[in-house]
């Protein structure tokens, strides 16, 4: 899945459209993409924006997504990586990577750099003894304090469980802005079903505030791939478009698969 966002971010834009619902975090995040254009504005002004933002809340809620979509909107860098790509066994590998992100980063910039499972480096130093994973996150505190608004590069970081952080990486000056983004209400499903909808055969008797109804609980992870599943029944059944009948079923298989994996985990 990671090798996967990775490419997905090369090769295809994405913006502020492809996001549906989160209409708040769209709005402050429209200030940061701001930002990344027009800095002088608020270098007039005295103002300054965040060097980091953590977005936290469970998988699959769009985190990924629309920190590409800043990218997408102001055409700066995007470079996705993940803390667990951190996590080495000899110490100081961790931390050199980190080093050489960040340059990488200054070197591409204006640049967001999008670090997804941020408690894979992040968690608190006092909880346990790794000294690798500590000098991961202590080098990664040392370039968050060592760029300045003069680099143009925002870091926005992402994980499920915001309490297990350190507290030094939420301080003021690093990751000190914190989105919580969560599962989409009615609504927001209802957005997020015609946004993945777009440019695919759709029969009139399709109701999508219906299949909203029926999906409480999901992800828009879990909505784009009933949105998949469906258009697959589809061709299998060799129809020009996808109808009722196949969202049933590819509801029905999303459910199945929710329910495996729960009981995997028990
Ligand atoms: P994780 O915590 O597992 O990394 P995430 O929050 O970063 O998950 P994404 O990778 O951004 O989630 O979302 C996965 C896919 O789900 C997206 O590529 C997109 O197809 C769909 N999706 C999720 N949320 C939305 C949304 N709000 N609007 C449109 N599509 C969405």
């Amino acid at each position: 899945r990671q090798e996967e966002k990775k490419e997905g971010n090369n090769q295809q834009k994405v913006y502020f459209d492809d996001v549906a619902g989160l209409d708040e975090v769209k709005d402050d995040l429209k200030e940061i993409a701001d930002f990344i254009k027009n800095p002088e504005k608020y270098d007039k002004m005295g103002a300054k924006i965040p060097k980091g933002i953590m977005f936290h809340g469970p998988p699959g809620t769009g985190k990924t997504l629309i920190a590409s979509a800043i990218s997408g909107e102001t055409e700066a860098g995007f470079i996705y990586a993940s803390g667990s790509e951190f996590v080495e066994k000899y110490v100081g590998v961790g931390a050199s990577r980190i080093r050489s992100l960040f340059e990488k980063a200054k070197k591409q910039a204006p640049c967001v750099i999008f670090i997804d499972e941020m408690d894979a480096i992040g968690v608190s130093r006092s909880s346990d003894n790794n000294s690798e994973r500590d000098q991961t996150l202590n080098q990664l505190l040392v370039e968050l304090d060592g760029f300045n608004r003069y680099d143009n590069v925002i870091v926005i970081g992402a994980t499920n469980r915001l309490e297990l952080l350190d507290e030094a990486l939420l301080r003021p000056g690093r990751f000190d802005r914190h989105i919580y983004i969560g599962n989409p209400n009615v609504k927001s499903r209802e957005e997020i079903l015609k946004v993945h909808l777009r440019n695919k055969p759709l029969d009139k008797k399709v109701n999508i505030k219906d299949i909203a109804r029926k999906t409480h609980g999901m992800s828009g992870a879990h909505l784009a791939n009933i949105v998949n599943e469906a258009a697959i029944f589809a061709v299998r059944e060799n129809l020009a478009t996808i109808g009722p009948e196949q969202f049933n079923l590819a509801i029905e298989r999303v459910v199945a698969g929710l329910k495996n994996k729960n009981a995997v985990i028990s």
